[in-house]
C-alpha cells in the first residue's frame, strides 16, 4: 500500500514523509482515528515509505521486495498485535487479518472480531503478548534494516502487558518503530499515551472537506488573535457561522486543526519538505508554545457540537473568545 492509494489525510501523509525525509519520526506514533478509519491502510502506507530503499516522490515504490512484504502483512520484521481471544498471542491469527486486510483495508473493530472468530468486546491484548513481542525485539531485524510494531487498540491491552512495554515503547532498540493505532485515546494508559506522538485521522470524506475551506477566514481570525484585537477576532467569528452550511462550518474546523498541528510539529522542530505551510510557521512564531495543542482542544470541542442544535454565532464566538485567552 502506497500513500497514493491511501485516501485522504493529505496532511497527514505529507507530515509522515517528511518525517522520514528528515530523520526525525518519533519511536512511537499514536493514530486516532474513528473505528473504520483508514488509520490501518496508512501505517501500512507509513511503513512501507519508512522501509523502502527506491523512495521518490515522497512515496514508497510499492514493487520493490520490502514494499510488497509490508503490503501482504508478511514482512518479518513488521509485528502486529491486536486483540484476540484469551490465551492467545497475535500472530496465530495472521492469516486471517491477511484476509481481511486484503479485502477491507479500512476495516471495523467488529470485522476484526468476526474474521478472528472471537467475541469482540471481549478481546484483549494480554500479558504473554507483551512477553512475546519483547522475545522478538531482543533479536536482530531478520532483515537487517528497520522494524516495527504495530499495536491495534492499545485501550485493550492488560495493564501488566502495557506496563511491560513501557520502556521499549520509551527507548526502543535502533531503527524500530511502534505505530499506535486507538479509537478512543482518553482511555490508553497516560503512561503509553505520553511516549507517543498523537496524530488525528480523519475519515477520507472529512480530509477532502477540508481542502475545500476556505483559508483566508482563518488568516483573518488568526491576525485578529496575534493583535490581541478580541472585537476583531468576533467579527471573523460571525463570518465563519455564516457560512452556507454546518458542514462548512466543519471543514472550517477541520482545516484549522490541520494548521495548528502544522504550528504543533513547526514548535517541535518537526520539518519536513513542505509540510509547514508558511502562515503556520509566522502564526508559531507569534504565539505561546501551548497555544496549538489547547487550540486544537477546542476546535474538537466546537467541531463536536456543530454536529447538534446549537447556535453557530454563539458557537464560533465562544470559540473565539477561548482561542483569544490562549494564544
Ligand atoms: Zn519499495
Amino acid at each position: 500500500m502506497t500513500f497514493a492509494q491511501v485516501q485522504g489525510n493529505t496532511e497527514v501523509k505529507r507530515a509522515l514523509a517528511g518525517m522520514v525525509d528528515a530523520a526525525r519520526v518519533p519511536h512511537a506514533l499514536l493514530f486516532h482515528e474513528d473505528d473504520g478509519g483508514g488509520a490501518f491502510p496508512l501505517t501500512l502506507a507509513f511503513l512501507q515509505y519508512l522501509f523502502c530503499r527506491e523512495r521518490s516522490g515522497g512515496d514508497s515504490c510499492g514493487r520493490c521486495p520490502s514494499c510488497g512484504k509490508i503490503s501482504k502483512l508478511i514482512h518479518p520484521d513488521v509485528h502486529f498485535v491486536f486483540p484476540t481471544a484469551a490465551n492467545a498471542l497475535s500472530e496465530q491469527y495472521m492469516e486471517p487479518l491477511r484476509r481481511l486486510v486484503a479485502a477491507n483495508p479500512s476495516f471495523r473493530e467488529a470485522e476484526l472480531a468476526d474474521a478472528l472468530g472471537i467475541e469482540g468486546k471481549n478481546s484483549l491484548i494480554a500479558v504473554a503478548e507483551s512477553r512475546r513481542l519483547l522475545e522478538k525485539l531482543s533479536l536482530s531485524a531478520l532483515e537487517g534494516g528497520y522494524r516495527a510494531v504495530v499495536i491495534y487498540l492499545p485501550e485493550r491491552l492488560n495493564a501488566e502487558a502495557a506496563n511491560r512495554l513501557l520502556k521499549m515503547i520509551e527507548e526502543p532498540p535502533p531503527q524500530t518503530q511502534f505505530v499506535l493505532i486507538t479509537h478512543q485515546p482518553d482511555k490508553v494508559l497516560p503512561t503509553i499515551s505520553s511516549r507517543c506522538q498523537r496524530i488525528r485521522i480523519r475519515p477520507a470524506g472529512a480530509a477532502a472537506e477540508a481542502e475545500f475551506a476556505d483559508s483566508g477566514l482563518l488568516d483573518d481570525l488568526m491576525s485578529a488573535l496575534l493583535d490581541k484585537d478580541l472585537l476583531r477576532a468576533l467579527e471573523v467569528s460571525e463570518q465563519i457561522a455564516a457560512l452556507p452550511s454546518r458542514e462548512n462550518a466543519k471543514a472550517f474546523c477541520i482545516f484549522a486543526a490541520d494548521r495548528f498541528r502544522q504550528m504543533f510539529l513547526c514548535q517541535q522542530g518537526i520539518e519536513g519538505a513542505g509540510q509547514i505551510s508558511p502562515q503556520a510557521r509566522r502564526w508559531a512564531a507569534g504565539c505561546r508554545k501551548t497555544f496549538p495543542r489547547q487550540a486544537l482542544g477546542v476546535l474538537d470541542r466546537t467541531q463536536t457540537l456543530i454536529g447538534r442544535n446549537v447556535n453557530l454565532k454563539i458557537l464560533f464566538a465562544d470559540m473565539a473568545d477561548r482561542l483569544f485567552l490562549l494564544i
